[in-house]
């Protein structure tokens, strides 16, 4: 049977839970993401250079993230402020995979760029702005890579699955769902973080569901808070901005968290990762690194 929720999401039987199919687990390389393990994906906003990608890519590896996170591709908010590097970002975020074993989530905003981002990356974002790009999503059915689905600012939870249930229609299953903040009249915050939407989404949904605290607050200084909150919700990882400089990020530097900062969160995260109600504990993997 499938779960519904106030009557909703039936029509979304790939991606739906069932009593045959109650999670499913995105395997990247060695990393289960829906499995035991809480799987952090932490880097910069966007690619910039190959020293400032390589520095943050060994930072957050020493602190435990098992994926590293950048744009080479930016859908920004103007567009005056920096679009990325393209293919040169690409090449970058190989390179620090090479050097650090990290896997790589990064951005593609259409679908004349999935072919090269996915010789490039190990997960294929898709960012809030292209939840509903209906070619894209098409297009990522076929890229034979996981899809970091992230959930528009202003998409209803029906919506966001209503996406999912399109990638995988179009023949991929792997799929991971991202709550990255919703617009709402708040403006204390960038966005506002729909806590609720995590277990909704584990309820109704097989899928695995992360969270990004950063585009949610805007700020860092509210980012270990609510990675602590992810957790007690039962999220299966976060996406985190962290940047070696933050105040000379060339993108959502307010919002980045430093080295330290970053190092500080993880090792935080723990005792909740240890309170959460699970047959086998999940455990941070390779915390205890040093800088
Ligand atoms: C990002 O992850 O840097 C990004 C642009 O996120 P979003 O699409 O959630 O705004
Ligand atoms: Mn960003």
């Amino acid at each position: 049977m499938i779960s519904q929720w106030n009557g909703q999401f039936s029509c979304f039987d790939l991606v739906a839970r069932t009593d045959h199919r109650s999670r499913s687990v995105v395997l990247v390389g060695d990393i289960e993401i829906g499995g035991g393990d809480f799987v952090v994906m932490a880097g910069p906003c966007a690619v910039e250079s190959e020293p400032q990608l390589l520095r943050t890519a060994e930072a957050v590896a020493n602190a435990g993230a098992r994926i590293l996170r950048g744009g080479a591709y930016k859908p920004r908010s103007s567009p005056y402020s920096f679009q990325g590097l393209g293919v040169e970002g690409l090449k970058i975020l190989r390179k620090a995979r090479e050097a650090t074993g990290l896997a790589i989530v990064t951005e593609v905003m259409c679908e004349e760029d999935v072919e090269i981002v996915a010789e490039y990356a190990d997960i294929m974002q898709v960012g809030t702005r292209s939840m509903e790009n209906y070619a894209l999503l098409e297009a990522l059915g076929q890229c034979g890579r996981p899809v970091l689905l992230k959930r528009g600012m202003t998409a209803t939870l029906e919506e966001f699955m209503r996406s999912a249930q399109v990638i995988a229609m179009n023949g991929n299953p792997q799929i991971i769902l991202c709550e990255r903040g919703i617009r709402t009249f708040e403006t204390a915050t960038r966005n506002t973080l729909d806590i609720a939407a995590i277990p909704v989404l584990k309820m109704v949904s097989h899928l695995p569901v992360i969270v990004d605290p950063s585009h949610a607050a805007g700020v860092r200084c509210l980012v270990p808070i609510l990675s602590r909150a992810a957790v007690v919700v039962d999220a299966d990882g976060l996406l985190v901005e962290v940047h070696p400089a933050p105040d000379k990020a060339l993108s959502d530097g307010e919002q980045s968290l430093n080295f330290r900062d970053f190092r500080d969160m993880m090792d935080e995260l723990q005792p909740f990762l240890d309170l959460r109600d699970k047959p086998s504990r999940p455990r941070l993997v390779g915390v205890g690194g040093t800088d």
